[in-house]
């Protein structure tokens, strides 16, 4: 049986030990926090319930998951590291260079959702085993991970990751050149701008932001991405008529689209005030279990 070692035990680094444990891998955890054990066996209760549902056949039996008090102890026998810890970076290289002082052999991927992997491997031992594999939430039912390696890296070693990342049922995006926020949250940090826009000015609640996304081109973009989409709106003529057609009016509404608001106290009092009436109903857990029955 295969290992993995999860060090940080969050959000994301809850739902990479329950992908892992429930594709067949033993998972060894490292993570301070007296709540992480509580947190991730949350995570994995949710997990439980729905990846089964993704498969026509049966998943692999459980490994086994063990929590450690110190990172050596969770080294042990595994053959992968991922690392999730909070998004800072004397935070991540203090971790990689323990890491590669007890085991320069392995593989660390790194959840990070900005950092480059020119970031993440300064001062390193060994900058090669250091590669980014970012995930979205909940690790445990999205597939993608975006895979991005030092420029003039190994490609042995990335190919490996992409391996290991396929085994445990993901779609391992690989990207030819860093780049901050890699691909995807480039396109939720230009949504997130806009969605801060609108509500600062008082356009819109956070509920009718939601609403614009998920009755309509969130559900398009679930099933056909930005470009499959748009060549269909340009009818019979495909892409070139789309762009034609848009692409002049689009291009005016982008110079007013640049700013980024500030965030102040008084835009975050309104944020978190409409999301509490928007669905401070429903627990966290609640609403956690909604999404994932919606994603299945
Ligand atoms: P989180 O705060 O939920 O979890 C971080 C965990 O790391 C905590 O449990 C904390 O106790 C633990 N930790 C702190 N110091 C540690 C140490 N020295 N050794 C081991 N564990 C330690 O954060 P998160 O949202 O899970 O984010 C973790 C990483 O994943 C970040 O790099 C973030 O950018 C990335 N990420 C987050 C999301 C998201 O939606 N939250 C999505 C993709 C990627």
């Amino acid at each position: 049986m295969r290992t993995a070692c999860i060090v940080g035990g969050g959000v994301i680094g809850g739902g990479w030990a329950a992908r892992f444990l429930l594709s067949g891998w033993n998972v060894r955890v490292f993570d301070p926090d007296p709540e992480a054990e509580r947190k991730i066996t949350a995570v994995l209760d949710r997990a439980r319930r729905t990846l089964p549902m993704l498969y026509e056949v049966a998943l692999p039996a459980e490994g086994t998951l063990t929590y450690h008090e110190t990172l050596q102890e969770a080294l042990e026998g595994a053959e992968w590291v991922t690392e999730s810890v909070p998004e800072r970076l004397d935070l991540k290289h203090r971790i990689y260079a323990e890491i590669q002082g007890i085991r320069p052999d392995i593989t660390i991927g790194s959840s990070t959702s900005g950092f480059t992997p020119t970031e993440l491997t300064q001062g390193a031992a060994v900058p090669a085993r250091i590669i980014v594999t970012h995930p979205f939430n909940p690790v445990y039912l999205l597939p993608l991970v975006e895979v991005v390696g030092k420029e003039g890296g190994d490609a042995k070693i990335i190919e490996e990751a992409r391996e290991v990342l396929s085994g445990i049922g993901m779609y391992p995006l690989y990207i030819r050149k860093e780049i901050a926020a890699h691909i995807a949250d480039r396109f939720l940090e230009a949504v997130w701008r806009e969605a801060l826009w609108l509500i600062n000015d008082g356009i819109a609640t956070t509920e009718e932001i939601d609403n614009a996304i998920r009755y309509a081109f969130g559900i398009r973009w679930a099933q056909m991405g930005l470009f499959e989409t748009y060549r269909l709106g340009g009818g019979e003529d495909g892409m070139r008529h789309f762009i034609a057609q848009f692409g002049p009016t689009m291009s005016f509404e982008w110079t007013k689209l640049m700013d980024v608001p500030e965030l102040t106290e008084e835009l975050i009092d309104t944020i978190a005030d409409q999301s509490d009436a928007q669905s401070g109903h429903m627990t966290i857990d609640e609403l956690a279990g909604k999404r994932d029955g919606n994603l299945v």
